[in-house]
C-alpha cells in the first residue's frame, strides 16, 4: 500500500508504540508513507500542541519510509471548530486530520454533526474527514459526500472501525453507505488504520476484505495507487517539501 496515514503513537495518551516502532512496521508492511498522527490537545492524555509545531526538526526518510507529519484534530463545536489551528505555525504540519470524539463533543444530531464535519473541512490544512462511519455521531452521509467532493476532502475507510474492539456503532453499515455515494457522486477515498499499536501500523485486512466482498472499484481509494501524485494533491504538498530541493 502507497501509506496509512492515520497512526498514533504513546504521546496520544492510550496508544502503546514509539513513533521508530511504528516506522518500523511501516517498513515491515512495505507503505511508502506513514504519516503520524497524535491526537490534537484537547484529547485528554495527548499532547500540546507545541509538539505538532516542532515536528519540523524530523527527517523526512527513515529507512525506504517516508515520514509525514499529521494531526488528529478535535472537532470542538458545530460551527467545525478544531482544537489546532495550522496556520499559526506554518510548514509544521503537512496534513490534519478532522474527527470528532466523545471527549470533545457531544452528539448535537444529524443536522449539527454533519455541519461540524463540513466546516471543518474549511479549516487549515484540513485534508481528511477521520471515521465518518460511527453512529455516536450520525450524519447526512449524502451531504458529507457532495461537500467532500467540492473541497476536495478525502472521507476515511478506517480499519479500526471494523474492528470487534471498536466503541463506534454501525460502522460496517455505515461504510458501505459511503463507498456506494462515492459511486454515485465520483469520490475518492483514504484507507487508513488509525493504528495505536505498531503492529496495525498498515494492516488494512479487515477493509480491504469489505472492498473485495463489495468488488469495489481499488481506483476510488488512493493507497492502491502506484505513485503519489494524486496523494499529493489531495494533501497540498509539493514533492520538493518531503525529497528535497533536486527532487524531480
Ligand atoms: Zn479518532
Ligand atoms: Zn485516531
Amino acid at each position: 500500500m502507497l501509506c496509512d496515514l492515520h497512526t498514533h503513537t504513546i504521546i496520544s495518551g492510550h496508544a502503546y508504540s514509539s513513533l521508530k516502532d511504528n516506522l518500523n512496521y511501516a517498513k515491515i508492511n512495505k507503505l511508502k508513507f506513514l504519516g503520524t498522527s497524535e491526537h490534537a490537545e484537547m484529547m485528554p492524555g495527548s499532547c500540546k500542541n507545541s509538539y505538532f509545531y516542532n515536528m519540523r526538526i524530523l527527517k523526512r526518510e527513515f529507512d525506504g519510509v517516508y515520514l509525514l507529519r499529521g494531526v488528529e484534530a478535535n472537532i470542538m463545536d458545530y460551527n467545525g471548530n478544531l482544537d489546532f489551528d495550522a496556520s499559526r505555525v506554518p510548514g509544521a504540519t503537512d496534513y490534519v486530520i478532522a474527527s470528532l470524539h466523545g471527549a470533545c463533543i457531544k452528539d448535537g444530531g444529524v443536522k449539527n454533526n454533519t455541519n461540524a464535519i463540513i466546516k471543518a473541512m474549511d479549516k487549515a490544512k484540513v485534508a481528511i474527514i477521520g471515521h465518518p462511519d460511527d453512529d455516536n455521531y450520525p450524519l447526512d452521509k449524502k451531504e458529507i459526500v457532495l461537500a467532500a467532493k467540492e473541497k476536495n476532502i478525502l472521507l476515511e475507510l478506517n480499519n479500526s472501525s471494523l474492528s470487534e474492539n471498536s466503541f463506534r456503532i454501525n460502522a460496517r453499515e455505515n461504510i458501505i453507505e459511503l463507498l456506494e455515494l462515492g459511486e454515485k457522486y465520483d469520490i475518492n477515498f483514504i484507507m487508513n488504520t488509525d493504528a495505536h499499536v505498531e503492529y496495525q501500523v498498515g494492516n488494512f485486512s479487515s477493509m480491504v476484505e469489505l472492498l473485495e466482498e463489495m468488488d469495489y472499484p481499488k481506483d476510488r481509494i488512493i493507497n492502491f495507487d502506484k505513485d503519489e501524485s494524486r496523494l499529493f494533491k489531495y494533501l497540498n504538498i509539493d514533492k520538493k517539501e518531503i525529497y528535497g530541493e533536486n527532487s524531480i
